[in-house]
């Protein structure tokens, strides 16, 4: 009900793209009786969730907010979605994003922006920004995201919920369109930390179907979330990070931040500087990696295996209907992307471009490791301003990279993070967000201080 008074119209949010409210209800009261026959129960069993349109949904439209891919109805879950339907989640349908999940903003979906739930004039954060405005809507209890820079916490900044990026491998990609099949994660997008760290257990572990899946499980996450909810946090070690500070730094969001600094020292958390130098450069190479990655992965839209097909009148060449149908098919950011990671890929620049990116990112490993010698863990805002105004910054792409500073280099390195609300700017009354970083595989610390 919530969904039909809120989605759609003019002034509705636009954060599902298809919803499935029969399938959803069938599964509610499949919940309902097993609970009234007394069987053991998930502690999820019968929440209802929504899914970011980027995962596999057997039977539900698939378009990772892409024409190309408009119609495709998939014929098999992604393990994540198997995992859901196994623990008795509803699955209410899926949820707007980016093209392909490049963005910042929403503003990059072939279907048309998510409106801010706070403020229908402003964006909510992309690039999951349909997951995050059902969330912050009440829409939905519950949703997954997928975040390669910062998809899923800065959107999470954005609508005042929560949003977990978790460790590298730590959950399947399995049934992921790949956006860079080396950063993307799935993850939790949800309106408290404990819900989160219910979540990721649930959606985590290791799977044979991506080669990628680190061994084992994570462990310990609802516990982490519970034993934080004590507010003690002596002799945690929490470094702010040099490089996430300035100019770039809307003075209302360092407000709340600053604040945020004072009640983790209020709960006994230790609180000092840390500088990580190769942050400075994460934006440039994560904007050579990223479109290398994905240049590849996009090119088997080909309209000849699947997705939307355009044939031009004639006689057209196989060649000529993938050009056309790519060309149709694809919007101004996939485009741009494609073309830098082409560019960046091609005999001669490789060197230049691409494996100067890629020692980049081994100098961010580096600093992480070196910064989690001295500190547990690190902190920063979230993202350097609150929601812009939609359509502000349509039209300039490096202002919406801009939005990545503080998100993306825990994809360059693999380390997990956090995005958990502090509080209303007093600029503009909007959602702020505050990210923790953990070392890789160490995730039960954010949901501890979250
Ligand atoms: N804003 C980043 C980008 O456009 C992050 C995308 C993501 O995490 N999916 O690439």
């Amino acid at each position: 009900d919530q969904i039909a008074a809120t989605n759609d119209g003019p002034d509705g949010l636009n954060s599902f793209l298809h919803v499935d409210a029969d399938g959803a209800l069938a599964q509610a009261k499949a919940s309902d009786a097993r609970r009234a026959a007394g069987e053991p129960l998930h502690a999820l069993d019968g929440v209802p969730i929504a899914i970011k349109d980027v995962l596999a949904t057997e039977g539900l439209p698939t378009t990772a907010g892409s024409k190309i891919l408009e119609g495709w109805v998939p014929p098999y879950d992604g393990t994540v979605t198997a995992k859901l339907k196994a623990a008795g989640l509803p699955i209410l349908g899926k949820t707007n994003m980016d093209e392909f999940a490049m963005g910042s903003a929403n503003e990059n979906s072939a279907y048309g922006p998510v409106k801010n739930p706070w403020d229908h004039t402003r964006i909510p954060g992309g690039s999951g920004g349909g997951s995050a405005a059902a969330v912050a809507a009440f829409q939905a209890p519950l949703a997954i995201g997928s975040d390669t820079g910062g998809s899923i916490r800065q959107p999470g900044a954005m609508t005042g919920t929560v949003g977990v990026k978790p460790t590298y491998g730590s959950v399947s990609r399995y049934g992921v369109i790949a956006l860079a099949n080396s950063l993307d994660q799935l993850g939790p997008c949800t309106r408290t930390v404990l819900d989160a760290a219910l979540l990721a257990e649930l959606i985590g572990g290791h799977d044979p179907k991506d080669s990628t899946s680190v061994p084992g499980r994570l462990e310990g996450l609802v516990e982490a979330a519970r034993s934080g909810a004590a507010g003690d946090l002596s002799g945690v070690r929490i470094g702010i990070v040099t490089e996430l500070q300035g100019d770039a730094w809307s003075p209302a969001v360092v407000e709340r931040f600053d604040e945020a600094i004072e009640v983790l020292k209020g709960l006994g958390a230790e609180i000092s500087e840390v500088s990580l130098p190769s942050f400075v450069h994460a934006m440039a190479a994560y904007y050579l990696i990223l479109p290398a990655e994905c240049s590849s992965n996009l090119a088997k839209f080909d309209a000849m295996r699947y997705g939307r097909r355009v044939t031009p009148e004639g006689s057209p060449s196989a060649e000529e209907v993938m050009r056309v149908s790519r060309d149709e098919g694809f919007g101004d950011e996939v485009k741009r992307r494609i073309l830098i990671g082409t560019y960046a890929l091609s005999s001669g620049y490789y060197d230049a471009y691409y494996g100067q990116a890629q020692k980049i990112r081994t100098l961010i490993i580096e600093d992480f490791k070196r910064a989690f010698e001295s500190v547990d863990l690190l902190v920063s805002p979230t993202a350097p301003t609150t929601a812009w105004a939609l359509g502000e910054k349509t039209d300039d792409p490096l202002a919406n990279y801009l939005q990545d500073l503080a998100t993306l280099p825990a994809n360059l390195a693999g380390v997990p993070g956090i995005s958990i609300p502090s509080g209303t700017s007093s600029a503009d009354g909007l959602p702020t967000g505050i990210q923790f970083l953990a070392p890789v595989l160490e995730d039960a610390r954010l949901y501890r201080v979250g």
